[in-house]
């Protein structure tokens, strides 16, 4: 419920509340305490009036039954009629079926009033104006023989005299009793949120981002809750973020400088050695020379890789997208290939879709790229191979439903289940081949992993370990220019 509403039910209950108690009170009290208790004062001016209007009733009652001639003295009438009429009631005589006597405020009252009286039968309760009245009725014979009678009309109050403070109390009762419920009510639902959300902002201000936020209700205070626990996951996810962004540089730097590292301080080495005439043959010298230059290459490769590699990490490669036929262009690059792939006796196959041409939107030299940085691992790692096992690497291109999908698979040694989910990190190389004089950059599968998602589809590896590695991507069919711009930002943003 929302505080807006919360409030308006609360100023509503305030209202009607101490109303409802007020009635409950006073139904319940009226009775219990009617005639019985001596609770206050005001009981006894209650008893008061019925000790007054008994005396004057007990005397109108004598009178009618031993001197009913009385009732014809004007001064005798009028002084019954007074002392009724000091306590709101009244007297009325009739003689012969006449009133030879009647209050004056009876009269006052509407004509239909006296009729309903004098209709009335005793014990009855009527109703003049905003007053009840309770109705005795006692006929009489004058000494001539007349009938006569007199009606008394007693002034009753449903609620009597002295429960009217009562009732007062009972409501200032009620209604201190509904405003403290009702506060306490409202400002502990307002409070006690507001107390956890400043406990939140000041875990938040001491750097504690794991400190959850829970909102417990649904109204304003929870809303600002749940943005704030918004905010604070977002701001943990940013800060995680920067944190493993400079985590990754400090890799990075540490990662290059022991990868260019170990080659130059080789160079430096064999060119120490042929210097220092330690190379002392032409054969040695020659030996010495194209070691250094291999190392140089090597150098070379990685310092291109890691330009690329860069570029890439920072969005600065810009992709030249053509839309092409897949199969065309795969069946053109193992072509390419396949004489370099003979030499080192490894087999290319090339296993097409089932419906040719595929369309796809990519860049040619990137996706060159990919396919390069795949195949020459499955090379690259295939070497370790024992003579005699088949080197065989198969690319297969198959059409899914809303992209194309390329595996390449060799039968190489493999990649071990605890190094799988790292391949595609930047640096990251399994251990074997860190020792082995195959190992690489470390960036082949990270550009793959990049070039791949800059086109909107995903990379995935998969291996059996001594049985051979698959790696496969997945690139989107063609589609328009901005819907393939609008995917890599998509892909990008995530
Ligand atoms: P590297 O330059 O070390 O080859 P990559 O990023 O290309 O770096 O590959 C990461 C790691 O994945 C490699 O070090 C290697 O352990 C493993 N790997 C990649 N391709 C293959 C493969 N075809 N067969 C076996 N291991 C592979």
């Amino acid at each position: 419920m929302s505080i807006r509403v919360k409030l308006k039910l609360t100023l509503l209950a305030m209202v009607i509340v101490p109303q409802l108690l007020l009635i409950i009170v006073a139904l319940l009290v009226t009775p219990i305490f009617q005639g019985k208790v001596h609770v206050f004062k005001t009981y006894e001016v209650n008893q008061e009036l019925l000790l007054h209007l008994s005396e004057v009733t007990g005397e109108v009652k004598y009178v009618a039954s031993h001197d009913p001639d009385r009732f014809k003295e004007p001064e005798y009438v009028q002084s019954v009629m007074n002392r009724f009429e000091q306590w709101n009631s009244g007297f009325i005589l009739t003689e012969g079926g006449e009133v030879t006597a009647s209050p004056n405020w009876l009269a006052d009252t509407a004509k239909q009033t006296e009729s309903t009286v004098s209709k009335a039968q005793s014990a009855d309760n009527i109703k003049i104006g905003a007053e009840n009245y309770s109705i005795h009725k006692e006929t009489f014979t004058y000494s001539d023989g007349s009938a006569g009678e007199y009606t008394l009309l007693y002034n009753y109050e449903p609620i009597p005299v002295y429960m009217r403070p009562l009732i007062f109390i009972a409501l200032l009762i009620s209604i201190g009793v509904t405003h403290f419920v009702l506060s306490y009510l409202v400002s502990r639902s307002l409070i006690r949120p507001l107390d956890e959300l400043k406990g939140a902002v000041e875990q938040i201000k001491d750097g504690n981002l794991n400190f959850v936020v829970k909102p417990t209700s649904n109204d304003e205070i929870g809303q600002l809750g749940t943005a704030f626990e918004d905010m604070r996951s977002r701001l943990k996810t940013s800060i995680d973020q920067s944190l493993q962004y400079e985590e990754n540089r400090k890799e990075l730097i540490s990662n290059i400088s022991h990868d260019l590292k170990t080659p130059i301080t080789a160079i430096k080495g064999y060119v120490e050695g042929i210097l220092d005439g330690v190379a002392n043959t032409e054969e040695k010298r020659e030996k010495y020379i194209r070691t250094i230059y291999s190392k140089a290459s090597e150098m070379d490769k990685l310092i291109d890789e890691l330009f690329l590699f860069s570029k890439l990490d920072l969005n600065k490669e810009t992709y030249d997208f053509q839309s092409f036929d897949l199969h065309r262009y795969l069946s053109d690059y193992m072509e390419e290939r396949q004489f370099d792939m003979e030499k080192s006796g490894v087999i290319l196959e090339f296993v097409p879709a089932a419906n040719v041409p595929v369309h796809v939107t990519a860049d040619r030299e990137k996706l060159s790229r990919v396919l390069s940085n795949i195949i020459d691992n499955s090379l690259k790692y295939m070497k370790v191979l024992p003579a005699g096992r088949e080197k065989r690497v198969t690319v297969s291109l198959k059409e899914k439903e809303d992209c194309v999908k390329v595996e390449i698979q060799d039968t190489g040694p493999g990649i071990n289940k605890q190094a799988l989910p790292h391949i595609f990190d930047r640096f990251y190389r399994a251990e074997q081949s860190r020792s082995s004089a195959n190992g690489g950059s470390g960036l082949g599968l990270a550009i793959v992993k990049h070039i791949v998602e800059g086109h909107g589809g995903t990379a995935e590896a998969a291996s059996i370990e001594g049985q051979g590695s698959k790696i496969a991507f997945t690139l989107p069919k063609s589609m328009s220019k901005e819907a393939t711009v609008k995917k890599v930002e998509e892909n990008f943003d995530h």
